[in-house]
C-alpha cells in the first residue's frame, strides 16, 4: 500500500464525502510543482482552482504571512487593522472603482457573492438575473443564482426571484431585465462551466440594460480576477464599469480571503451599520496576504506575463494540429482545452500519471489555471506531452 492509498483510506473514513476520493494527497509545493506523499513530482497547471497566482511558497507571500502571523492573525470586525485598511485601499485601486467606493471582507468567493445578493435585496427588488451556466458557489444564495441542476435539485426550494438566461444571449438578457430586477450578475468568463468568454459586447449590453432599468451589474471575478486573464479584472477588458464585483480565490494566493468591491456612493451607500458581517473577514493574516499578492503581481509584471504565456499556451496547442484536440478557449491563463471526444476525465489521469495535474472541467475540455508564475518553458513541457496522453486515451469498448 503507498502512503497516499493508506492516507485515502483514513480521508474516506473521516472526510465527509461530498468531493468523492481524490486521487492524491499532495504534501507540500514549490513554485509551480507540487508532490504527493510518495515523493511524485506534478507541474501544477490548476494552482488550486484558479487560487495559487504566485504557485506554492512564493517568498513574497510567506514572508508577509509569516510576518502578519507573528503580529496578529485576527481581531475581529470589532475592530479593523492597518493591512485590512491598505488592502481595501488597494482592490479600490486595482479596480479602477470611483470616488466613494467601498470594499466588504468576507472569507470565500460564496460568501462575496451572498454579500452581493444582500446589496441587490437593498435595491427594494427582489429579481436577480444570472446566466445557464454560472457557477456562484454553493451557500444555499449562490446556489441559487448557480445554475447546475445538479448542485441546485437536492436542496430545493432555493432563494425565490432568480432567472436563469442563455449565457451570451443578448435576446434573451434584454427579455429578462425590467423593473423587478434587483441585479443582474455574470461572470465575464464562466470558469466551471468550461471556460466560455461571454465577450465584451455582451458586458456592454449588460450595462446598458442594467442602468436603464436601474437595477444593479454584479460581475463575478472571483475566478476572473487578480490578474488571472490578463488585466487585474476581465470586465477591464470591456470598457464597462460595474456596480459591484466580487473577488476571492487568487486574491489571497491561497489564504481565504473573499471581496465585494461596491463601486461609487449610491451603490456603497446600500448596505449600512449593522445590514451585514463576517467575523473572520478581512482579518489581518489574509489582508497581509492579499497585500503581498497584489504588490508581487505588480512587482514582476505577472498581468503581462499572464497575457503572454496564454497566448504561448494557445498557439503551442494548436500547433500540435492534434485531431483529438478542437480548439483552446479563454483569456490569460483560464483556459480550456477542447477535446473532440469526451476524453477529459482520461487525458487528466493519464496527465497525472505522467507528472501534470489539469483539470477535467467538462467531458470534453480540460481547464488550465495555472500559477501567473508559470513559466513558458514549464507550460511547454505540458504541450510536449500532449499528443502522447492524447493518443494514448481508448475508446469506451477497447477497454478492457
Ligand atoms: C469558485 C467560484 C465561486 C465560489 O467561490 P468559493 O470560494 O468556492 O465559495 C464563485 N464564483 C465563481 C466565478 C467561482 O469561480
Amino acid at each position: 500500500m503507498t502512503h497516499n492509498d493508506e492516507l485515502l483510506a483514513r480521508y474516506e473514513s473521516s472526510v465527509l464525502g461530498v468531493f468523492g476520493r481524490p486521487p492524491l494527497v499532495l504534501s507540500h509545493g514549490d513554485g509551480c510543482y507540487v508532490w504527493d506523499v510518495d515523493g511524485h513530482r506534478y507541474l501544477d497547471l490548476v494552482g488550486g482552482i484558479a487560487v495559487n497566482a504566485l504557485g506554492h511558497g512564493h517568498p513574497a507571500l510567506v514572508s508577509a504571512v509569516s510576518k502578519q502571523a507573528g503580529e496578529a492573525i485576527h481581531i475581529s470586525n470589532l475592530f479593523t487593522s492597518p493591512a485590512q485598511i491598505a488592502l481595501a485601499e488597494r482592490l479600490l485601486g486595482i479596480a479602477g472603482a470611483p470616488e466613494g467606493s467601498r470594499v466588504f471582507f468576507a472569507n470565500s468567493g460564496a460568501e462575496a457573492i451572498e454579500a452581493a445578493i444582500k446589496l441587490s435585496r437593498r435595491t427594494g427588488r427582489t429579481g436577480i438575473v444570472a446566466a445557464e451556466g454560472a457557477f456562484h458557489g454553493r451557500t444555499t444564495g449562490a446556489l441559487a443564482l448557480t445554475h447546475k441542476a445538479a448542485y441546485r435539485e437536492p436542496f430545493t426550494p432555493l432563494l425565490p426571484g432568480v432567472s436563469h438566461v442563455p449565457y451570451g444571449d443578448e435576446e434573451a438578457l434584454r427579455a429578462a431585465v425590467g423593473p423587478e430586477t434587483g441585479a443582474v450578475v455574470l461572470e465575464p468568463v464562466q470558469g466551471e462551466a468550461g471556460v466560455l468568454d461571454g465577450g465584451a459586447a455582451y458586458l456592454r449590453l449588460a450595462r446598458e440594460l442594467t442602468s436603464a432599468a436601474g437595477a444593479l451589474l454584479v460581475l463575478d471575478e472571483i475566478q476572473t480576477g487578480i490578474g488571472r486573464t490578463g488585466t487585474w479584472f476581465a470586465f477591464q477588458q470591456a470598457g464597462v464599469v460595474p456596480d459591484a464585483i466580487t473577488v476571492a480565490k487568487g486574491l489571497g494566493g491561497g489564504v481565504p480571503v473573499g471581496a465585494l468591491v461596491t463601486f461609487g456612493p449610491e451603490v456603497s451607500g446600500l448596505l449600512t451599520a449593522g445590514q451585514h458581517g463576517s467575523t473572520f473577514g478581512g482579518n489581518p493574516l489574509a489582508a497581509a496576504a492579499g497585500l503581498a499578492v497584489i504588490d508581487t503581481i505588480e512587482s514582476e509584471g505577472l498581468l503581462a506575463h499572464a497575457a503572454l504565456a496564454g497566448e504561448h499556451l494557445a498557439e503551442a496547442v494548436a500547433a500540435l494540429h492534434h485531431p483529438l484536440v478542437s480548439g483552446v478557449r479563454g483569456r490569460g491563463l483560464l483556459r480550456a482545452i477542447t477535446l473532440t471526444a469526451p476524453v477529459a476525465a482520461q487525458v487528466a489521469a493519464s496527465a497525472r500519471d505522467a507528472g501534470f495535474i489539469v483539470n477535467p472541467v467538462a467531458p470534453d475540455a480540460l481547464r488550465l489555471a495555472p500559477p501567473l508564475v508559470v513559466t513558458l518553458e514549464q507550460l511547454d513541457t505540458f504541450v510536449a506531452a500532449l499528443p502522447g496522453l492524447l493518443d494514448a486515451t481508448t475508446a469506451p469498448e477497447e477497454t478492457s
